[in-house]
């Protein structure tokens, strides 16, 4: 049977890899390219009757918030230096800007970006995600059906940190950003990047593709691609922190139990790297919107 890219709707697609769902149910899954628009898409895709058996953990919410030990500690030092750098990337040379946080999470950078000044906004697709962010907050996270019944023009920025691959309808969500985005507002976008090194280095087991929750995974030019004709490209930032967290995440798919040492060898290796080749683990894409 062929199959067809969910994108650009080609049938000159082929078998990229085959991987499990390590982090969750240990169930197969395949990762299908697409020969006309470089996409890599997984496959079979859970519908969204399915879907939220596939983050049914506490995990996968909130990331070892009130977790003890030596990994969440350093991960919630390590995150709150990271949303100082992504505030900084994405916000650079706005003043109190109108912003939406798609796919909010628990709102953490949220948080930062009102403390910042921010006009802020959030949604998220899950219940559990907007309660807590809500709570954190203190203002009502909305689900995207609500964002998207919003009038044009109503952000000056919007952001999306690690969203865009769990995304099923790509072409409708990059319209409807556009179209919610004042004249030359901006759209920052988080992926990970499986150009990377680390990337090559886990093969099936690296952490990234995290299957089925991301039901896409870009390169470089696939993501443009994405955003092309709407939306041109500013500049992109390197996520230097994810590529060691997802090599330890990706040590542990492996079976190593010294993930940490290991997995902080290989990241800096995949960070060193990228100095020269810029395939960074995760990137960070700033588009204007044309
Ligand atoms: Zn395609």
């Amino acid at each position: 049977m062929k199959i067809k890219c969910p994108f650009c709707e080609s049938e000159k697609t082929h078998l990229y890899l085959k991987l499990k769902d390590y982090f969750l149910t240990q169930e197969d899954f395949q990762i299908q390219e697409c020969e006309n628009c470089n996409l890599l898409f997984t496959m079979p895709r859970p519908d969204s009757s399915e879907i939220g058996k596939y983050y049914k953990s506490d995990d996968y919410l909130s990331h070892n918030e009130h977790k003890k030990g030596l990994v969440p500690w350093l991960y919630n030092r390590v995150k709150r230096v990271n949303i100082r750098n992504k505030y900084k990337m994405a916000c650079k040379g706005l003043t109190n800007p109108k912003l939406l946080d798609f796919g909010c999470g628990i709102g953490d950078f949220l948080h930062y970006a009102k403390r910042k000044g921010c006009d802020i906004t959030g949604c998220d697709l899950s219940e559990d995600a907007r309660s807590l962010a809500s709570e954190k907050l203190g203002k009502t996270i909305v689900s995207p059906e609500e964002i998207f019944a919003l009038p044009d023009s109503t952000f000056d920025i919007i952001t999306m940190w690690h969203v865009l691959e769990h995304v099923p309808d790509l072409k409708y969500h990059a319209q409807q950003l556009h179209r919610l985005l004042k004249p030359g507002g901006r759209l920052v976008v988080a992926v990970p990047n499986f150009h990377s090194f680390d990337a090559h280095f886990y093969k099936d087991h690296w952490a990234a593709y995290d299957v089925p929750r991301h039901l896409y995974h870009f390169h470089k030019e696939s993501l443009q691609n994405v955003f092309d004709g709407k939306f041109s490209l500013e500049t992109i930032y390197p996520l230097v922190w994810d590529s060691l967290y997802i090599s330890m995440e990706s040590e542990k798919y492996s079976g190593n139990n010294n993930s940490f040492i290991q997995g902080i060898i290989i990241g800096k290796k995949s960070n060193l790297l990228a100095l020269k080749s810029k395939e960074y683990s995760s990137l960070v894409y700033v588009f204007r919107k044309i």
